[in-house]
């Protein structure tokens, strides 16, 4: 196995649909893959025997729910849709979520003739995220969710037309890896803003950002918020994560290329052949630095800089320390690399995408190989 490649492992994310499916059992809610942070579909089948479908951010993942997870709820949101693509997304989804009052009275009498559930994302303008304002739609100025001033002026102005009669449900998303007492702070606001319009919805859906899988959320918490709004406003529930699928599925594997004496600072860089830049761009974009997870680290031990082979000084994805110094070859394994990194990569500076490699039954089979054609299809 030649480096780097990703290595998503069935069996933890067989895990974290153990789990999520607890929830649809306990609470008869319905919960739905958020495609774009794992389209990895070669799981679609797994991923389909235990929750309700999947959802879209635009045609193309419609379309791949459609064929690699056949006969599920296939699920659609986007900020605009395209007059060239609305067909087939009608004919593609069961349910379509517009941003807006006038997407919806664009498109909205269309989807329902094709027998579509409609819905209206909102912004409950609740931000409940410190110093993440790119993840928060809530935040002040966002084009994301229509706010309850905007929703209310819509439905009196229609209310003459029976146009009200569209909505089928109400979306929101306003969370990014968070827990429930969130969801519970995000849901009063909900109530307060929206509260009178919840009876005439069919469903509520509560978007994605629910760190489910996480071992300190707490699933108690959300399924009180589940039962909730289904019990004081007979909705069903849709939840529709990403991260919570594949938390913790996958790892991206590198090796260390060269080793430079240390500079002023004391601390060696080390050239890996991944980069943040191409490779786990949220390493610089959130940012964050992802956990190794071998060789095994040790505060105050033989501490590197980690950077990867590309042109930019800023492709760097972390300091760690380690129990023994590195030499040049070794394997380096980054954790948590299911989610996002893999649908995020890029061939900037012409770097080789990873392969991509799905430990089934306890062993490591090759599923995607890129190669240079990939690079020279895309630029
Ligand atoms: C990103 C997104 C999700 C999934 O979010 P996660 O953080 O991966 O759980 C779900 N719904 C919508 C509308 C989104 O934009």
């Amino acid at each position: 196995m030649q480096t780097p490649y990703f290595l998503i492992d069935e069996e933890k994310i067989e895990n974290n649909l153990r789990i999520l499916r607890g929830v649809m059992d306990r609470t008869g809610c319905k919960i739905l893959l958020a495609q774009k942070c794992f389209s990895c579909y070669s799981l679609y089948p797994l991923i389909g025997r235990y929750l309700a479908g999947a959802t879209a951010s635009g045609i193309f993942e419609a379309r791949l729910c459609h064929e690699e997870m056949p006969g599920k709820e296939n699920h659609i949101f986007s900020p605009a849709f395209r007059e060239e693509d609305i067909d087939s997304i009608l004919s593609l989804c069961d349910h379509i979520v517009f941003n807006s009052p006038r997407q919806l009275q664009r498109y909205g009498e269309r989807a329902k003739a094709e027998g579509l559930q409609v819905g209206i994302r909102i912004n409950p303008e609740c931000s409940t995220q410190e110093g993440h304002a790119i993840y928060d739609p809530c935040a002040p100025g966002s084009r994301l969710g229509t706010t309850s001033a905007e929703l209310h002026e819509y439905l009196a102005a229609c209310r003459e037309k029976s146009c009200h009669t569209l909505i089928d449900g109400i979306h929101f998303h306003t969370l990014c890896e968070q827990n429930s007492d969130d969801l519970e702070t995000t849901l009063d606001a909900v109530e307060e803003k929206f509260g009178d319009i919840l009876s005439a919805m069919k469903w509520i859906n509560f978007g994605g950002g629910h760190h489910i899988t996480r071992s300190d959320y707490d699933i108690e918490r959300l399924e009180r918020c589940i039962l909730r709004m289904k019990q004081r406003y007979s909705l069903d529930v849709y939840v529709e994560p990403g991260e919570a699928v594949a938390l913790n599925g996958g790892t991206l594997h590198a090796t260390v290329l060269e080793i430079q004496r240390p500079g002023a600072d004391g601390i060696s860089n080390v050239i890996l052949d991944t980069s943040a830049a191409c490779h786990m761009p949220d390493v610089i974009e959130m940012p964050y630095t992802p956990p190794v997870l071998s060789p095994e680290q040790r505060d105050g031990g033989y501490t590197y800089r980690f950077g990867g082979a590309t042109c930019l000084s800023g492709d760097v994805i972390g300091t760690y320390s380690f129990c023994q110094p590195l030499t040049e070859g070794d394997e380096i394994v980054f954790g948590d690399m299911a989610i996002y990194s893999m649908v995020k990569t890029n061939t900037f500076n012409g770097m080789p995408l990873p392969d991509i490699y799905i430990k089934r039954n306890g062993k490591p089979v090759l599923w995607k190989h890129f190669s240079y054609s990939d690079f020279k299809a895309r630029v």
